[in-house]
């Protein structure tokens, strides 16, 4: 069971908000907090308001609830981490296709995975293969 942020800390960690952000109102301060109190235990509610306060792109209080100043949890939305690789997103990171492409040499033999015999390409094209093309330039 997750501990949570009890009203007496939140004023304590709102008076500390507001000393290092004195453009911030207490109540305002404390309004996220409670907004957020739910979203993790007391360690990262305080660091993500702490993290948000020192953020001077943070406008108001209201960031501390902002993704930015929380720990990366994968497992929110049950769903293993994508691969951090360019281009990769559509891959899991522990199983990245891509990434596993990229590290086989031409010598490599091909994956195990594999099931489907490979086509014939040694088979010469039908003879009608380009007759469509030719006869639409005759027809010019
Ligand atoms: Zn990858």
């Amino acid at each position: 069971m997750m501990t949570t942020i009890t009203r007496g800390q939140a004023h304590a960690l709102a008076a500390l908000v507001v000393a290092r952000r004195p453009d911030w109102q207490a109540p305002g301060v404390i309004k996220a907090l409670s907004d957020v109190r739910e979203r993790g235990d007391l360690d990262q509610v305080i660091d993500a308001a702490l993290r948000a306060a020192r953020d001077p792109a943070a406008k108001t209080p209201a960031a501390i609830g902002f993704d930015q100043y929380w720990p990366v949890t994968p497992d929110r939305s049950g769903e293993p981490p994508r691969c951090p690789e360019s281009g990769h997103q559509s891959y899991y990171a522990h199983n990245c296709g891509l990434c596993r492409f990229e590290h086989l040499r031409p010598t490599d033999p091909p994956p195990r995975t594999e099931v489907f015999p490979r086509p014939d390409f040694t088979r010469t094209p039908r003879p009608d293969h380009r007759s469509g093309a030719q006869s639409s330039q005759e027809d010019s």
